[in-house]
């Protein structure tokens, strides 16, 4: 047997009566839900900042990291719509590693599924119970979308699910946001095909039902730069590809023409330190370029309180266990930074 069950899960709806969200959390929802679609659609011209950790490893230290976050939000209101990253799925380039709270509440312990989704659900409601901000995950398996549609203010599809027709299908009946990230070769037409089929409606086979979706006209994309044939770096943040993506979305008949741009990954080469420049060269081609300025609704930022990253087991307090990261210090400089030039 190359399988073995081991733990039948609740259902989400089983969870969510356990950990129900409280009312006021529901409101802030709508509230903080209705206000990023407002940017999205153009009719708030506020700038998205998603920006937090590369993972949530632990809760203690994004608790404290969002009540930073929370004050610097408050400063730029104005002009920026803030959203943590509280990213609790972590998708993995060999399959191995650490693969987010979900599979690890405690990284230095074993996989532990069912702890996994009452911890990351407990997480998201907590963050929003002391900050008032409903956060960003990333969406790596469909079929649990429901454990937290009732708490999350969007979904991203990372690089290596964009091209996969459940995420797509899933993604067309989320309210809300979603994200639709480059695949790591870097070619904008898959990500395009992908808002394409999340902005349609569709109809398919989830959590054993045959059920049908709305279509998702906030399906958008995010450029997280890529890996060539050679295995380089090649970004995709400069005013060409900006351009680029923007005669692109011309080319199709999509709703609401959008695009986030991810400052880390294959954008910095993992560099971190390289998303203070790489923010700053985007927020100056919005300036030059008005096709650039309403296409560029927001950016991805990896940040958290220490720099850099460290190997799991090192046990630094509020540093990265995967992608390194912005530390807090040139993280709050930054955002005040951007907030000058939205
Ligand atoms: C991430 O956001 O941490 C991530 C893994 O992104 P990508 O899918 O772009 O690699
Ligand atoms: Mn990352």
């Amino acid at each position: 047997m190359g399988f073995q069950f081991l733990t039948q899960l609740p259902k989400p709806r089983e969870i969510k009566a356990q950990y129900p969200v409280p009312e006021d959390i529901k409101k802030i929802k709508e509230k903080r839900d209705q206000e990023l679609a407002d940017i999205l659609t153009g009719k708030d011209d506020r700038f998205i900042l998603i920006i937090g950790p590369c993972s949530a490893d632990n809760e203690e230290a994004l608790l404290d990291y969002c009540s930073r976050l929370k004050v610097v939000a408050d400063k730029v209101k104005d002009k920026i719509m803030i959203v943590p990253r509280v990213y609790t799925n972590k998708p993995r380039t060999t399959g191995k590693g650490y693969k987010g709270m979900l599979h690890q509440p405690d990284p230095e312990k074993p996989t532990d599924m069912m702890a996994g989704l009452i911890a990351i659900r407990q997480m998201h409601i907590h963050v929003i119970e002391q900050t008032g901000m409903t956060c960003a995950d990333e969406m790596l398996y469909p079929e649990n979308h429901w454990y937290l549609n009732d708490v999350l203010s969007y979904n991203a599809i990372g690089a290596r699910s964009v091209e996969n027709q459940g995420h797509r299908l899933v993604s067309s009946g989320v309210d809300g946001p979603v994200g639709m990230k480059n695949p790591t070769s870097g070619d904008f037409s898959v990500m395009l095909n992908s808002i394409e089929a999340a902005q349609a409606k569709q109809q398919f086979i989830y959590r054993g039902w045959d059920v049908k979706t709305d279509g998702n006209p906030l399906a958008h994309a995010i450029l997280r730069g890529a890996v060539n044939k050679h295995g380089q770096n090649n970004p995709n943040y400069h005013y060409e590809d900006l351009i680029r993506l923007y005669n692109m979305y011309q080319e199709r008949d999509l709703a609401n023409p959008a695009c986030i741009v991810d400052c880390n990954h294959n954008n910095s080469g993992k560099k971190y330190e390289q998303q203070v420049r790489i923010a700053k060269e985007i927020m100056n081609s919005r300036q030059y370029s008005s096709e650039i300025h309403d296409l560029v609704k927001g950016l991805m930022i990896e940040s958290y309180i220490e720099p850099g990253a460290q190997k799991v087991g090192e046990g630094i307090y509020g540093k990265s266990i995967t992608d390194p990261c912005l530390g807090w210090d040139q993280s709050e400089a930054l955002i005040l930074d951007i907030a000058n030039r939205v």
